[in-house]
């Protein structure tokens, strides 16, 4: 019945996700045996000499900026949840999966996570500088990260792609229909009323159309819903990369491990293979191996990222100082 489709808001155009993503890692990685200062310097320079930077950002970005999701930071917070659930709590990574046997627990644990990893913190040091590093170029940030925190730092919305959603908000478990909910006042709500690692029945939210669970707004199988925020996000980006192709563009990546390397790690590697005027800046304590045949043009500082960023604004400073 094509007539009752005419009065229809015009949908927003669907993206799909696939053509941002990429299989295919490299074959000849190393760890590049140039010194750290050395590598800092031409960061720092590949990032000067860039018309635009694109920010890739992974889990390892938070941790190193305070979020961390295990230790004592974990048993510190989490003490209750530990004791009822077990060995299977050993941080709040795994923790995320534990299939919860009541809706009342399930939100139980969330509100503590949400509460300690979105809605309390403010914006963290690191991420603020990352800001300061980028703010004067066109800058993009892709991220499978979903604390919120280039938001906090300044980013601004239309500049970021949060491929994986936001623990602000929840969604259809089943995905039955295409909408997001904004839910932290839901979250401090239930992180109050919270006893015994469960919330009051009252409190447990349903899905407005299928009356079916809800669910965190998180990628985690296929009922993901991708609504019309997350698809202009992947238009805009579709479109930085359009406009930055021919141009010379800084791919600053921050903590992409092999966890979702699909996303930016890889992708990453592939287009600074194919442009020859981007330069791969890549950061990451444990996992700063590059491709080699990108030879001059991709540094991997194998260090904390915090510091990394020090020094390289430190030596961006020295080089327009003329001290280099
Ligand atoms: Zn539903």
């Amino acid at each position: 019945m094509a007539i009752q489709l005419l009065n229809r808001k015009k949908p927003v155009k669907k993206i799909d996700f696939m053509q941002f993503l990429s299989g295919v890692p490299a074959r000849d990685y190393v760890f590049l045996n140039t010194p750290y200062e050395e590598q800092v310097r031409r960061s720092a320079q590949f990032l000067k000499s860039a018309d635009a930077v694109l920010i890739g950002a992974g889990a390892g970005l938070s941790t190193a900026a305070g979020l961390d999701y295990g230790g004592k930071r974990f048993t510190d917070n989490f003490g209750e949840f530990i004791e009822k659930y077990g060995p299977a709590m050993t941080d709040m990574y795994s923790a995320g999966f534990y299939p919860f046997p009541t809706e009342e627990e399930k939100w139980g644990y969330w509100s503590k996570h949400v509460y300690l990893n979105r809605i309390e913190p403010g914006a963290l040091p690191l991420y603020q500088s990352i800001y300061e590093l980028v703010k004067n170029k066109p800058h993009f940030v892709l991220t499978t990260n979903v604390d919120h925190q280039f938001w906090k730092a300044g980013f601004a919305d239309e500049d970021i792609f949060a491929t994986q959603g936001d623990y602000g908000e929840i969604q259809c478990a089943r995905g039955c229909h295409d909408r997001v909910y904004d839910a932290k006042e839901l979250f401090l709500e239930m992180n109050e009323e919270r006893k015994d690692c469960r919330i009051p029945s009252s409190m447990v939210p349903k899905c407005p159309v299928c009356r079916g669970e809800m669910a965190m707004h998180l990628r985690c199988d296929q009922y993901f819903v991708e609504d019309g925020h997350w698809n202009e996000a992947a238009s805009r980006y579709a479109g930085f990369l359009d406009r930055h192709r021919k141009g010379k563009v800084a791919l600053l990546e921050l903590g992409v491990g092999f966890n979702t390397p699909t996303i930016i790690r890889f992708p990453f590697e592939k287009m600074a293979g194919e442009e020859k005027g981007w330069t791969l800046i890549r950061l990451n304590l444990g996992e700063a191996v590059v491709p080699e045949s990108l030879a001059e043009r991709a540094t991997g500082i194998n260090e904390d990222i915090a510091k990394s960023i020090r020094d390289i604004m430190k030596a961006e400073k020295c080089a327009e100082e003329g001290q280099d």
